[in-house]
């Protein structure tokens, strides 16, 4: 196996898994990008799909602005191009029912992909037609589709950023909007090391609390432990995005814990953005699977890393220790710490039950 897990596609858990961590705009294919492209007549710096292949990932351990800095190469492709928006959510479906998905929440910021009604202007694009709101309609539209042909389930959350806080009112309120259209919740992604404009992201967060719109952050992947409180104490989150710096803050640990707190881990991102020790050994994710914590393993941005749940799974049993039922509980743990409405959460967990070989759980 490679490094970073993605050498040799080894399959250690061939059975239904839930991903909660994954990002739209950071899971495009490399061909689709290439081919994007050349219809709109966008020049890259490269001749072939391989070579953009090999600009877009990161092989070896960096740090988080770093990582963030590919988004540039190949968000200006898709941006603003509704064809394009479309395809990518529908491929999306399809590349995660090919690696044994069968319910994924994928995330995406509806204004990193629009190029009107957005300030400022992302990607430095020409003004066009497609807004935020038409982004939201057309990746639901791709996931729809994707999910009759692939017969899996997803569902999307609508990302805030750290950087943007005059975006975060317009998210709540789209994900207010297409709530019965397959969004589900609110995420503040972006650059941790950036000072935050908190109370901005926190009256956005304070709507989605109000209006029952379920509420994800990214926290503790670099930042300190005072970034995951203020997310579970100041924005009300029930999932934390990585969460592995909590640990150098044991009381408030220990606090997550006994909440059963979410973690959603990804083990081949967190080691390439630095969030992790570079020794997957050595790994924050582990003292988590020790203590019994709540958490999922997820892919994060496989355009960036190259990965596949897969690789991340086998990452985790290689170097993590983690055995088949840990394997089992931890996508149990997952599609409860789901943000399905709860009878299709039953459902879920009902399908997890039977593809595991247990005991159907009636009362959940
Ligand atoms: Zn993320």
């Amino acid at each position: 196996m490679a490094e970073n897990g993605t050498g040799d596609r080894q399959h250690v858990f061939d059975m239904p898994k839930v991903e909660l961590h994954v990002h739209l705009d950071g899971a495009m294919r490399v061909k689709t990008i290439f081919e994007v492209a050349k219809q709109r007549g966008i020049a890259l710096p490269l001749k072939n799909v391989e070579e953009l292949q090999c600009l877009c990932t990161l092989q070896e351990p960096s740090c988080l602005t770093d990582f963030l800095s590919k988004f540039s190469l190949f968000m200006p492709v898709i941006a603003g191009d509704r064809k394009a928006i479309k395809r990518i959510a529908y491929e999306f479906v399809e590349d995660k029912a090919k690696e044994g998905v069968a319910y994924v929440e994928v995330r995406y910021s509806p204004h990193l992909l629009a190029n009107s009604n957005v300030d400022p202007m992302p990607w430095n694009q020409e003004a066009g037609d497609v807004t935020p709101d038409d982004v939201v309609q057309l990746v639901n539209e791709g996931l729809r589709e994707g999910e009759k042909v692939f017969k899996i389930k997803a569902r999307s959350i609508l990302c805030c950023m750290r950087h943007q806080p005059n975006w975060s009112m317009g998210v709540v309120e789209l994900c207010k909007k297409y709530r019965s259209d397959g969004v589900v919740a609110i995420d503040l992604a972006g650059d941790e090391s950036l000072t935050c404009e908190t109370p901005v992201h926190q009256k956005a967060y304070e709507e989605a609390v109000r209006s029952g719109i379920h509420r994800t952050v990214h926290a503790c992947e670099v930042g300190p432990p005072s970034v995951v409180k203020e997310a579970v104490e100041v924005f009300k989150a029930e999932r934390i995005g990585h969460g592995y710096r909590t640990l150098e803050d044991p009381v408030y640990y220990r606090k997550l814990l006994d909440m059963n707190m979410h973690f959603e881990m990804c083990p081949i991102s967190s080691r390439i953005t630095g969030a992790c020790c570079a020794d997957f050994k050595k790994s924050a994710i582990i003292k988590f699977k020790q203590d019994n914590a709540n958490l999922s393993l997820n892919t994060d941005d496989p355009v960036i890393l190259n990965n596949t749940v897969n690789d991340d799974y086998a990452v985790a049993q290689k170097f993590m220790g983690f055995t088949v039922d840990d394997f089992k509980k931890l996508n149990i743990n997952a599609a409860k710490s789901s943000f399905l409405p709860e009878k299709e959460k039953e459902d879920l967990l009902n399908q997890l039950y039977k593809a595991y070989g247990m005991m159907v759980n009636t009362a959940l």
